[in-house]
């Protein structure tokens, strides 16, 4: 009976069940990335409640720089990054202790002005370079097929209208980081305004040093209405809910 109890336990902690999940979001930011916020939150409480996970949303930044943090299983970034050095600390301290991570779009966003070279070497060292506008369907294609976060994605598929972004260096040049998805050349030129026109744009990345995935989805109120991504923005949730490491 014990040893059916531990089993029990055993497999609830692999799939993830019973885990906590913050998910932080901002209001006073662009108005598509809000938009994008709120979809993100509906469609992953959902998730979370199918598989017995307990998703929490907020938009209170400071919960990084609390010792609460270390009893979620995962922390969502759907629209902001940290802006205090005791919320960079938190956050920086809790993936250390092997937290999780999924970040969405602008949650990676970088530049001169951050200040913030932990977080850009959790990256795998992209910062931020350029992006299309207005947002755009884009081709991206599976590096990776193997990988819980690419698991029955087709080879290549269409991905709803986007803001994609491309960094420089791209992460790709880290032995850490292993790219999952990548944009693919034949869209290039894209855009009207911005124009994309060259390079390697990795579009999902995992830096392997730490339980964690960012995808650069994430701009206005499209990004839920494809079928194919909604498998992928399933799996990178439930892979890093799971532990990737
Ligand atoms: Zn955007």
């Amino acid at each position: 009976m014990r040893l059916v109890l531990l089993l029990l336990i055993a497999f609830s902690v692999a799939e993830g069940r019973g885990a906590r999940v913050l998910a932080l979001y901002s209001t006073q930011v662009e108005s598509d990335h809000v938009e994008f916020a709120e979809q993100a939150v509906r469609f992953y409480s959902e998730l979370a409640a199918k598989n017995d996970i307990q998703f929490e949303a907020s938009t209170d930044w400071n919960k990084l720089a609390s010792e609460e943090l270390r009893q979620y299983r995962a922390v969502m970034w759907l629209n902001d990054s940290p802006h205090t050095a005791a919320q960079r600390q938190g956050f920086q301290k809790y993936m250390e202790g092997g937290g999780g991570w999924v970040g969405f779009h602008v949650a990676a966003y970088n530049d001169k002005d951050t200040n913030w070279p932990w977080f850009v070497d959790f990256l795998g060292g992209a910062v931020f370079y350029s992006n299309n506008w207005p947002p755009l369907p884009a081709r991206l294609r599976v590096d990776v097929s193997s990988d819980a976060v690419t698991a029955g994605l087709p080879p290549e598929f269409k991905a709803p209208a986007n803001e994609w972004y491309i960094w420089k260096p791209s992460p790709r040049l880290d032995g850490r980081v292993k790219v999952l998805l990548t944009f693919d050349p034949s869209n290039y030129p894209l855009g009207f305004k911005d124009v994309l026109l060259s390079g390697d744009l990795p579009v999902v990345w995992t830096n392997t040093e730490y339980n964690m995935i960012y995808l650069n989805m994430g701009h206005g109120d499209k990004i839920f209405t494809d079928s194919v991504q909604n498998t992928l923005l399933r799996n990178a949730f439930l892979s890093v809910l799971r532990g990737r490491k």
